[in-house]
């Protein structure tokens, strides 16, 4: 048995070479449950830990498919099925070319605690493939989509593991592989989440996680008697994430002064309005092209290769992608009079970055929280597809709210130390509890 946290991680890492976020991840979760695994020895025992940290199976595989001048390109496809103890695997499907073992591992961990606050029976997954969709045609994205799913519907199944989209993975994406395995499978069932409304998607499921993410730091802002209301908020990403969480905010009274992508970060001082928005999202979604536009058209500044986190806001929600915020970005947020931070996105918050927050005593809401709307409404899509129904937006947005209120709720009974709620450590003991004694209920499997 292990005596120390560093002990634990040496193994993981001698195990996992060269998986730097998967370690990341794990050692952020085995760092806050320590205390209670030392309090609960039953867990040690059993080797829970152990067992939690081993994928219970990954699938790699070949994806070859033709571009449009007919030349072969080959891809790498992943599937990690990491815990199916509180249901079936159940998490996103990213397309980035950044994508390998270490980042889905990290992602599929982070899954298993996010899924089991949902307090929805899900178990947790993470898969995709280093295929870049940007600059590819309609056609290659199709060609690519297919061949992807051709390997992927034999490993998946809506009792099994229902995947849902993530970085570049949208409904157009969704569409081409539930089209996919519906063909090879001769099924209409709900295999995948973020499905088109008019084929068994749910209201609400794009706006989830975005949304989602606000209603998490509303409670949080709440704690403190205070509110979105003339809030100055800087978010990064543009994409559906980002898009979600301005449109809640401006809707709560808040002012969203950056957006960003890969190429660098805006800032307009006026606001981000509604507007603006509804550019933005016909920029990203529609005509596919870069923020640095977005300058061209209502001014503000552009800051090229630059991340937003240089604006004062009173409340930062990351939404881009994993380590965009370090050290020196957190204590540049603190030192202007940042009180919030919503993670949108996973793990954007490096450990450095965490402790800066933690020392400062600020809100800090981490994604396994913050973003756990859109796994939630995902489940509720799995809900409605079962029962062969679907649900009103009015009725979709509450229960999503009901969800977000319980894991703050979740994470303030367990994180809760004097007058300052770590949302770390709350996030991770609820998830972990609900996961562990599951997996002792079910024996050594
Ligand atoms: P999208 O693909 O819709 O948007 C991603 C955004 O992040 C784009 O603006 C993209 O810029 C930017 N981005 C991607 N990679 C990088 C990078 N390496 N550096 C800087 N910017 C980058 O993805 P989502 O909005 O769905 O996902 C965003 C985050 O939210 C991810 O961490 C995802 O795991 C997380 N998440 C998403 C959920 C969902 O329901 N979609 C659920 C829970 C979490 P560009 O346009 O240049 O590519």
């Amino acid at each position: 048995m292990y005596k120390t946290v560093d002990a634990f991680m040496e193994t993981v890492i001698n195990k996992n070479p060269g998986q730097d976020e998967f370690h990341q991840a794990v050692h952020e979760v085995v760092e806050s449950i320590w205390d209670h695994l030392q309090d609960n020895p039953h867990y040690l025992h059993t080797k829970i830990l152990d067992r939690l940290i081993e994928p219970e199976r990954v699938i790699m595989f070949r994806v070859p498919w033709r571009d449009d001048q007919g030349m072969v390109q080959v891809n790498r496809g992943y599937r990690v099925e990491f815990n199916s103890a509180i249901g079936p695997y159940k998490g996103g499907l990213r397309f980035h070319p950044s994508v390998s073992l270490s980042i889905l591992k990290f992602l599929g961990f982070e899954q298993i605690f996010k899924n089991s606050l949902t307090t929805l029976p899900m178990g947790g997954g993470k898969g995709g493939s280093d295929f870049d969709p940007k600059g590819k045609s309609e056609n290659e994205v199709m060609s690519f989509c297919q061949s992807f799913m051709t390997e992927l519907n034999r490993h998946i199944g809506p009792v099994t593991d229902v995947p849902a989209g993530d970085i570049g993975v949208g409904g157009r994406e969704i569409g081409y592989m539930f089209g996919q395995y519906k063909r090879i499978r001769n099924e209409f069932t709900g295999v995948l989440t973020g499905k088109g409304l008019n084929w068994g998607g749910s209201l609400i499921r794009p706006e989830a996680t975005g949304y989602g993410c606000v209603y998490f730091a509303q409670k949080m802002l709440q704690t403190k008697g205070d509110s979105f209301k003339g809030k100055t908020v800087a978010i990064s990403g543009s994409g559906n994430v980002a898009q979600y969480a301005s449109e809640k905010v401006i809707e709560l009274g808040g002012k969203v002064v950056t957006l960003s992508d890969s190429s660098g970060s805006i800032y307009d001082p006026e606001g981000i309005d509604s507007n603006k928005l509804q550019w933005v999202m016909d920029l990203k979604n529609v005509r596919r092209g870069r923020m640095k536009e977005y300058t061209e058209k209502f001014g503000g500044e552009y800051w090229e290769g630059k991340r937003p986190w240089g604006a004062k806001c009173d409340v930062a929600l990351p939404s881009a992608t994993q380590n965009e915020i370090n050290k020196q970005d957190a204590e540049t947020l603190v030192k202007n009079g940042c009180i919030c931070v919503a993670e949108g996105a996973n793990m954007p918050s490096d450990p450095e970055a965490i402790e800066i927050y933690l020392e400062n005593k600020i809100l800090f809401g981490p994604g396994k929280a913050a973003n756990a709307g859109g796994v939630a409404v995902s489940g509720l899509e799995m809900s409605q597809n079962s029962i062969l129904m679907s649900w009103s937006r009015e009725e979709v947005d509450e229960k999503l709210k009901t969800i977000m209120s319980s894991i703050h709720d979740a994470c303030e009974k367990y994180g809760k130390e004097g007058d300052f709620i770590n949302y770390v450590k709350g996030a991770n003991i609820a998830g972990f509890i609900k996961i562990a004694d599951a997996m002792m209920d079910q024996g050594v499997v």
